[in-house]
């Protein structure tokens, strides 16, 4: 599989899941464009990382829940690099609570970075890859946006958003060259798991049936294969990659 030539955005790329996709697809020869929110410095060191391997890599620090932002950063990536062929719409949060306890706020911010982000960032890129009549559309949801989860009525609402989404635009743009697929990952070791606290961790840990945590290299190959040519038959679809949870989870 090889991406030469490609030009990918990786949302929320400065660490974990999305930090591995971004590296996965320089790797494959794909000039990548790193985004996240905040902190320039982690964001930065991926690019670094990227153009360590011979590969273009561009920061572009921006909030995906914003539409001023997103069209700044499909904007910046076709002035730099002419297209955008690849969009891996990774980013996002959790503010777990109990539905009783959940605060509007909790529910607006999870709704808007998860769910929101996946609508503008799409939206944006897909005007240059309808002009070239190829493109990669590859959404992060969840396992528990397909089971629930006690305590993520916020989160797993938007990882189930992002599945009708997928399905839907999958539908509008299959005739221009253009798929849309979803990974549901499962319980995979990054900083959004460790704040789910030991207790939680270890309930989840028991419930996977190959027996241990994944890691954000695994999704990254899932993700990869989506975006490459070889995967050009497939769209619409949520691809799990869980270690066998979502088949385990009553
Ligand atoms: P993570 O370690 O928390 O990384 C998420 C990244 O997204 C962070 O770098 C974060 O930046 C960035 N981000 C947050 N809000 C943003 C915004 N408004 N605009 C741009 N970037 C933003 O999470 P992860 O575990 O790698 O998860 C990546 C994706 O996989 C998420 O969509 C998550 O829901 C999904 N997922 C993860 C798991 C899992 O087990 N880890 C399971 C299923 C699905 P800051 O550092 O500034 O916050």
């Amino acid at each position: 599989m090889n991406l030469a030539g490609r030009v990918a955005i990786v949302t929320g790329a400065g660490r974990g899941i999305g930090k591995a996709i971004a590296l996965k697809l320089a790797e494959m020869g794909a000039t990548v464009v790193v985004n996240d929110v905040g902190d320039a410095e982690p964001v930065e060191a991926v690019a670094e990382e990227i153009r360590a391997m011979n590969r273009q890599s561009l920061t572009i620090l921006a909030d995906v829940s914003s539409s001023v932002d997103v069209a700044r950063l499909v904007e910046e990536t076709t002035a730099e690099f002419g297209k955008v062929d690849i969009l891996i719409n990774n980013a996002g949060i959790a503010r777990d609570q109990l539905l009783l306890r959940m605060t509007e706020d909790d529910w607006d911010k999870v709704l808007a970075v998860n769910l929101k982000s996946v609508f503008l960032c799409t939206k944006a890129a897909l005007r240059p890859m309808i002009k070239q009549r190829w493109g990669r559309v590859i959404n992060l949801s969840s396992v528990t946006g397909l089971v629930g989860n006690v305590g993520q009525a916020n989160y797993t609402a938007a990882k189930a958003g992002i599945i009708g989404f997928t399905r839907t635009v999958a539908k509008e743009v299959a005739s221009r060259g253009i798929t849309v697929n979803a990974v549901a990952p499962g319980f995979i070791e990054t900083a959004m798991t460790q704040k789910l606290g030991e207790k939680w961790g270890e309930e989840f840990k028991k419930r996977i049936p190959l027996g241990y945590p994944g890691s954000p290299q695994d999704v990254a190959e899932a993700v990869a294969f989506l975006a490459s040519e070889e995967a050009r038959y497939i769209t619409g679809q949520v691809l799990g990659v869980d270690g066998g949870l979502a088949i385990s989870w009553a």
